[in-house]
């Protein structure tokens, strides 16, 4: 998938399903929410949370909302990972307990006044626009990950990353023999089990400490690449698991830590197709 994705107005209206769920989480990555040099979870709370306050206060008046976007460019660091993709300043937390992220502008949190029409993007393309993963990620699949992740922090980032899905439930499909169905997810086990697995787009534990790495690119402000494993220099050849590798930022400096990544995802895909017999 290239990341050349830029805003462009869907041809079919949105699923807002994906977008904004329900409670406990939502994604904002196509407002650039993990495009800040420093996108952890601490500091994009940290973001998001004063500038809902700040949000509250100011805009109230005429021309409170350019108020606002001036003193968000006077008082945070926006430092990007990537300077094409636009990091929009009205970016919030969506309900007291920040459980959701997402558009401080929108008719929802206006009471029916669409505000977008001053944004970056404008009214029609933030209203309109359909990221990849609406078409590239499976309707089943995009319903198992809505019931199993419960973090908005993890599930923009998830939700974004097609190799990361499609190639884990293709592996836990070619196991267990036959496609998986979403209510599969309701019970406790293999829903813990998926959710190992995801977790492991933040803890990874051969995740690359290089901050301009996202998943499978890096950034060097204005250009992006696509990481790829050299596994000649270990003397083996490319792992059965290499997109999901990618898709967790991967970085090795030994043989033997891929070998140790391989049965992490291997032991994974077992622990599931064990459970699964006993339950259906
Ligand atoms: S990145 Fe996709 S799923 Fe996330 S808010 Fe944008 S359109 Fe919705
Ligand atoms: S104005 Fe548009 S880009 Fe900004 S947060 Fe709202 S939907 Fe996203």
């Amino acid at each position: 998938m290239d990341l050349e994705q830029s805003r462009k107005v869907a041809d079919e209206p949105r699923l807002p399903v994906l977008c904004q769920p329900g409670a406990g989480k939502s994604c904002a990555a196509c407002c650039g929410l993990y495009n800040y040099a420093d996108s952890s979870r601490e500091s994009l709370t940290r973001r998001l949370r004063a500038r809902t306050r700040r949000f509250g206060e100011m805009t109230k008046t005429g021309d409170g909302l350019e108020r606002y976007a001036k003193e968000i460019s006077a008082v945070e660091d926006l430092r990007k990972r990537y300077e094409v993709i636009y990091c929009c300043e009205y970016l919030g937390f969506l309900d007291e307990q920040e459980r959701r992220v997402g558009c401080l502008l929108h008719p929802a949190q206006n009471s029916g006044i669409d505000r977008r029409v001053g944004s970056f993007y404008g009214q029609e393309l933030c209203a309109g626009y359909l990221c990849p993963s609406h078409q590239y990620i499976p309707k089943h699949q995009l319903k198992i990950l809505i019931k199993i992740i419960d973090d908005w922090y993890l599930y923009g980032l998830c939700l974004t990353d097609i190799d990361l899905v499609t190639t884990y439930f293709r592996l836990l499909s070619d196991k267990i023999g036959e496609e998986l169905k979403p209510g599969v997810f309701n019970n406790q086990a293999l829903k813990d089990i998926a959710r190992e697995y995801f977790n492991w787009k933040i803890s990874w534990p051969f995740r690359s400490p290089d901050i301009n790495r996202l998943g499978k690119y890096y950034f060097d402000g204005s250009q992006y690449m696509i990481s790829r494993i050299d596994y000649e220099i270990f003397d083996q050849v490319r792992s059965p698991f290499d997109p999901i590798f990618l898709s967790l930022s991967s970085c090795f400096s030994q043989a033997d830590e891929i070998e140790q990544a391989e049965n992490l995802i291997r032991t994974n895909i077992e622990k599931f197709s064990s459970c699964y017999p006993t339950i259906f």
